[in-house]
């Protein structure tokens, strides 16, 4: 599945937003269809609307929704890297998360001790990428080392990954993170991602951790807020503490909880819906009376591919699709008035499915 990693210094909170999202995870446990969590890893249900409307119309007996996996990656310190504090352990946890919550400390505590002495989310914010940009540099540089030799004989390929090479070296050295140059060619991009799996590329997503006064704003946040516009990054402000309270909860007064303080829904919901976007995620859904369900997908994922999703034999067997987006769906209210009014399409193998598609596929055995 696609992960986010939680990444931040120690005492900023990121323990408690997991706690948060382990027990969320828990009480929708029934409904997770997939195999064994890990204890550092927590899996949430996407909030999505849509899904209980149109299970509602079709009157499904199962409704499942599509999830998400939250990584809990403790460890980071200054100078982790250089093998400060746990070592450079999880920074191997890193690399195999897709996306990055940065989790910033932005209420003042005296009885919670901050590690660098002050509360500071920007320097906070520094630190952790300073930590990612080193291990990257270790990386580039170990790669460096391999293909100088035969670049330097001639060797027209190794030459080209120098050349790639020495270019984000540059970068790193100037002590800025990959993700922020995306003014680089694609193939480069490319590069970093898929060859070299550098931690500085993946995209961050910034949670600004407050206490309940927080929650409508404070010097901290706007801090966060301006910090990320800047690298056109998404931010978010949410209160661990009381995210974790709201999960233990009964659904009524949990609704009277964030009331209370003015929200409208959980802060979780916002994080999950955020780390979603910033994977480029979409959802399609499958209906019916049996069931309901949603799906995940990277935009721009074609009908066959979306189908393979669900069952092999959907994307070798793939004839067409039909369908309907939810935004029609939910205007007439159920699949066969949607299919007597002609609204449901047949798309072929080229269709490019969209946030919201209901899909029925038709495929060979
Ligand atoms: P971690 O080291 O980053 O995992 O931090 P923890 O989650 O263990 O939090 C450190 C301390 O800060 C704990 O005593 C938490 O109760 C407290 N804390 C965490 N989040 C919040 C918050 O949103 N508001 C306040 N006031 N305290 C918090």
């Amino acid at each position: 599945g696609l992960s986010v990693g939680i990444v931040g210094l120690p005492n900023v909170g990121k323990s408690t937003l997991f706690n948060a999202i382990t027990q969320s995870a828990k009480a929708q446990a029934a409904n997770y269809p997939f195999c064994t969590i890990e204890p550092n890893v927590g899996v949430v249900a996407v909030p999505d609307e849509r899904l209980y409307q149109i299970a509602k119309m079709e009157k499904s007996k199962k409704v499942t929704p599509t999830f998400i996996e939250f990584v809990d990656i403790a460890g980071l310190v200054r100078n982790a890297s250089k093998g400060e504090g746990l070592g450079n352990q999880f920074l191997a946890h890193i690399r195999e998360v897709d996306a990055i919550a940065m989790v910033l400390r932005c209420f003042e505590n005296p009885d919670i001790v901050h590690v660098e002495g002050s509360v500071d989310p920007i320097r906070d914010a520094q630190i952790i990428d300073l930590e990612l940009i080193a291990k990257d540099l270790e990386t580039v540089s170990k790669r460096i080392e391999k293909v100088e030799k035969p670049a330097k004989l001639g060797d027209k390929k190794a030459k080209e990954e120098l050349e790639k090479l020495l270019r984000l070296k540059e970068i790193l050295e100037n002590l800025e993170p990959i993700r922020k140059h995306t003014e680089l060619p694609e193939d480069l991009l490319e590069y970093t991602k898929k060859t070299l799996f550098l931690l500085t590329t993946k995209p961050v997503l910034y949670v600004a951790n407050v206490d309940e006064e927080g929650l409508s704003g404070n010097a901290y946040v706007k801090q966060v807020i301006d910090y990320a516009q800047k690298e056109k990054a998404p931010a978010l402000v949410i209160c661990a503490k009381l995210e974790a309270e709201l999960v233990e909860l009964p659904e009524e007064e949990k609704l009277q909880m964030l009331n209370a303080y003015g929200l409208d829904e959980p802060g979780l919901n916002k994080l999950v819906r955020e780390s979603y976007a910033l994977l480029d995620l979409i959802t399609f859904f499958t209906a019916g009376e049996k069931e309901t369900r949603a799906w995940t997908i990277k935009k721009g994922t074609k009908a066959p591919q979306a189908g393979g999703k669900i069952h092999s034999d959907f994307e070798r067997g793939f004839i067409a699709a039909e369908v309907i987006n939810y935004e029609d769906y939910i205007k007439v209210g159920s699949m066969s008035k949607a299919k007597e009014l002609g609204l449901v399409r047949l798309e072929g193998k080229d269709y490019q499915v969209k946030d919201g598609d209901i899909i029925y596929f038709r495929f060979n055995v």
